[in-house]
Order: C-alpha cells, then sequence, then structure tokens
C-alpha cells in the first residue's frame, strides 16, 4: 500500500536493506546483486465464470537463488502488484537466511477478493494459476515452493499440490512443491498455527534478553502484559490466543476491517474470532468496547502491539502517536521505512518481521523435509526413546519401593515422562529452538555493536552476511 509521501513497500525494505548494507564490508556490488529481485513473472490468464471469461492478474517473484527452492507464500488480495510481491519476496530472502532456513527468497500473489467467490470457482482459479506457475518451474520441490499467506491456505495448498501432481505424474516427490498443505494431503502438525506460535516463541525469548527489556522500558515477564492485536487472522489469531492463554498476557485490543474492540480487562480472543466468523466482522459483539475507527486503537496505550495484518499500517501519519514501548512485527512490512526512525527516536524497541513471523517459513522447512523423507517425524524412534524411558522409570519404581530409602515418585511423572514426543511436539521443539537461536544472533550484534542502532539493523546484518557468504561460495 503506498502512501502519498513516503516510498513504496519495495522500496522501504530496500532503504531498511541499505541501512545495514552501509555498515558492512562487502565487495563491489554483492550489496546490489543481493538486493534486487532477480525476476518477477507476471501472468494473466483468463477462467470461464458465471458464463463469461474473467481475466486475473498474477505474479510470482523471484528476489534470490543463492539456495534453492526459493520459498515464499502466494496472497490472495485485491492490493497485489508487482512492488508488494517484490518487497516480501526479499523479505523471504533475509528470513529464511535469518532462521537458517536453506532457501532463496520468493513470493507470489494473485490480484483477488477471494470472498466474491465460490469454493468451486476458486478452486478453478487456483489450479489455473497453478498451472501457469508449475509449467515454468514456478511451482517445484526442487526450484519453486510456495505456502498460504493473506487469503490462502490450506484449501488452496491442497489444489495446488494436486495440480503438479496431475503435471508430473512421476515425480515421486510431488508433495514438496508446495508447503501449508493439510496433514492428509501431506501436510505436517502444526503448520497453521506456526506464525503464531512463533511470535509467541519470538516474544517469549525477547523477556528472557534483560538487555533489551531494559532498552524497551518494560519490565518483569509477558504476565499480564497488556497486548494490542491489529488483524485477527490466521497469525494474530494464534498469537492473541497463546499469549493469553499461556503466558498471562492481556489482550486488550482487537483490531479488524470493520473497526476495533478494546477491554481493559482482556478479550476472548476464541469468542471474537467465532464472533467473526458468524458476523463477518466485530461490530455488534457484546463484550467490550466497540471503535469504529479501528486504526485509532493502534495509538492507545499499552505495553505490547502487534500488527498481524498487512504492510504500511504504520506510517509517518500516525508514528508519532503510537504508545506501547514494544512492536513485534507478525505481518511483513506493517511499519514503513519512515515510520521506522521515527518510532526508533521515540525509544520503541521493534521486533522486526523477518524474525517475528518466521515461525510459518520454519515449519514450512520441516513440512518440506518431510515430504522429501516420505516419512512422519518420530515414526523411527518413538517408541524406542519409550522403551528406555521405561526402563529408567522401572528402575525408579523398584528403588521407591524400598521403604528405606523413602522415595516417592511425584504424581503424572510416568505417564508425562513416558509418552515419546509425537510429531506435533517435534515440530514445536524444532521451532521454539529455531526461534531462540535467531534471537540469539540478532540479539548479540544489536548488543555489542554501536552502530546496530535497532534489532531491525542486527538482524539484516545478520542476514546479509548469511546470503553473501552464500555467494562467495559460489564465487561470485
Ligand atoms: N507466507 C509466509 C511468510 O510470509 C510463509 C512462507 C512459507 O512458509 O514459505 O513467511
Amino acid at each position: 500500500m503506498a502512501r502519498k509521501n513516503e516510498p513504496s513497500f519495495r522500496e522501504s525494505v530496500d532503504m531498511m536493506f541499505n541501512r545495514a548494507a552501509a555498515l558492512m564490508d562487502l565487495p563491489p556490488g554483492l550489496e546490489e546483486k543481493i538486493r534486487v529481485c532477480n525476476a518477477t513473472y507476471t501472468v494473466r490468464f483468463g477462467v470461464r465464470l458465471r458464463g463469461q471469461i474473467q481475466t486475473f492478474v498474477g505474479y510470482r517473484s523471484v528476489h534470490s537463488e543463492h539456495m534453492e527452492p526459493v520459498k515464499g507464500g502466494i496472497r490472495y488480495a485485491m492490493s497485489v502488484n508487482q512492488d508488494e510481491v517484490e518487497a516480501l519476496a526479499a523479505l523471504m530472502t533475509y528470513k529464511c537466511a535469518l532462521v537458517e532456513a536453506p532457501f532463496g527468497g520468493s513470493k507470489g500473489g494473485l490480484c483477488i477478493d477471494p470472498r466474491q467467490y465460490e469454493e468451486h470457482e476458486l478452486e478453478q482459479i487456483t489450479r489455473r494459476f497453478a498451472y501457469e506457475l508449475a509449467k515454468r518451474d514456478l511451482i517445484n520441490p526442487s526450484q519453486n515452493v510456495p505456502a498460504p499467506d493473506m487469503g490462502t491456505g490450506e484449501r488452496e495448498m491442497a489444489w495446488i499440490a494436486d495440480q503438479y501432481a496431475r503435471m508430473n505424474t512421476t515425480d515421486i516427490n510431488a508433495r514438496a512443491c508446495v508447503t501449508g498443505k493439510p496433514l492428509n494431503a501431506g501436510g505436517i502438525a502444526g503448520r497453521v498455527e506456526a506464525t503464531g506460535r512463533g511470535v509467541q516463541y519470538a516474544l517469549r525469548e525477547f523477556f528472557r534478553d534483560s538487555q533489551g527489556v531494559a532498552k524497551s522500558g518494560l519490565t518483569g515477564k509477558l504476565d499480564g502484559k497488556r497486548v494490542i492485536v491489529q488483524g485477527l487472522g490466521n497469525v494474530g489469531y494464534h498469537a492473541a490466543k497463546f499469549l493469553s492463554e499461556e503466558d498471562g498476557a492481556l489482550i486488550t485490543g482487537i483490531i479488524e476491517r470493520d473497526g476495533a474492540l478494546v477491554s481493559k480487562d482482556g478479550l476472548d480472543v476464541d469468542a471474537v474470532r467465532n464472533w467473526i466468523a458468524k458476523h463477518g466482522g466485530v461490530t455488534g459483539y457484546p463484550d467490550g468496547t466497540y471503535v469504529a475507527d479501528g486504526t485509532k486503537v493502534l495509538e492507545e496505550p499499552c505495553d505490547i502491539l502487534i500488527p498481524a495484518a498487512m504492510e504500511g499500517v504504520i506510517h509517518l501519519g500516525n508514528a508519532k502517536k503510537i504508545k506501547a514501548p514494544l512492536i513485534i512485527e507478525a505481518a511483513n512490512g506493517p511499519i514503513t521505512s519512515g515510520a521506522d526512525e521515527v518510532l526508533r527516536d521515540k525509544g520503541i524497541v521493534i521486533i522486526p518481521d523477518m524474525y517475528a513471523n518466521a515461525g510459518g517459513v520454519t515449519v514450512s522447512y520441516f513440512e518440506w523435509v518431510k515430504n522429501l523423507s516420505h516419512i512422519r517425524f518420530g515414526r523411527m524412534q518413538r517408541r524406542a526413546e519409550e522403551t528406555r524411558t521405561q526402563m529408567l522409570v522401572d528402575e525408579l519404581e523398584r528403588l521407591s519401593a524400598d521403604k528405606e530409602l523413602g522415595w516417592t515418585l511425584s504424581p503424572g511423572f510416568k505417564q508425562n515422562y513416558l509418552r515419546g514426543a509425537d510429531e506435533l511436539e517435534l515440530v514445536r521443539s524444532g521451532l521454539d529452538d529455531t526461534m531462540r537461536a535467531a534471537y540469539q544472533s540478532m540479539a548479540s550484534i544489536w548488543h555489542e555493536r554501536a552502530d546496530a542502532v535497532d534489532l531491525r539493523t542486527a538482524a539484516y546484518l545478520v542476514s546479509i552476511d548469511r546470503v553473501a557468504k552464500s555467494y562467495r561460495a559460489k564465487g561470485l
């Protein structure tokens, strides 16, 4: 969403990149090579719907192929355009490098309002779009692997996977051509919640970093923190739900398309989500106060602001009025580069998108590996682990039966300890580990280098360095 007097989304991402690249000692020309988008393919295709041919415009942009396949979602929205997919593809490159997912960056989009179509129409459109991309290897398990993004989900990914399989009947790895599929179509447990779960893990790790917390001016832990979330889609919903149910945070504001809800006692995230599903918006929700001009709620006092909707929502027009000391970018590019500077000058700490919402692509990586290995995670080791732990439990039980020692096992210990980890637990463990490691790589630079003025600059320094190293390894 380009705003008057502000650069476009892609320019905004480039400006943030340039600020970090200027602090690095890259060989001449490499900086530009990394920054620019390698290629953007535009497709216009017709689909016969409701008795006439409708033409759709779609894109798939490949930002960097320093590692392949390239990875990134496919978005269905009316706002989709070349500038937007290129900005999002660039963010995918930096995101994958930061969380060490072995992919280059890509992104796709279809200019469509999915709510205007019936399910069977969307299937026809999606299959045709997938066909156009697949025949040019812009969907391919070893070259380009899409995933869900705004306006798409498991259903669309299943159609894409099936379309690719129909076109490549002898490809044994066909299922790895796209991630975010339903479980029964080759998906992985925990992919739907992954981005929101990643936001939760990112915040937990931030609150373990006492230096970082001190820079934000906050104190303590997540418990009792007042959170405002913008967008109760897949990402915002899961983040808000987990933070309130598991970390004791209070969701004091939820901003949606048709307005916002505020409540100082905290909103029930599932109840609001169910209300939206039934009524199409937050209007009329019985608990909390309804605010018609939802974007104003971004400026309300709170401890943590989570923009989880779309790009450019915090801009030069409202940045000065933001009161949250901590912002975590669950969406891609929610803060324009101009607003970024205003917020930094105000001392607001921003946990940047390329880290904050990397949970999605991280679990996509696990799904892709699962598809290529053709086996569910944990299938080989789960019972073996259980047998070993059983031996230990038997031994402990034998000792606790000895009255003289006076030992007893805590209630529930046996059941909890015996259970081998299933796929969901392994996925969460891998995601948590990834989010912690990536935070550490970024925060150590933030705390150690005076010129790494904020977490975003530090994140760019880490990822540009990694991308540069892989270009150098290729002899560039
Ligand atoms: N669309 C998501 C993102 O922006 C996920 C991408 C993926 O899983 O490849 O990160």
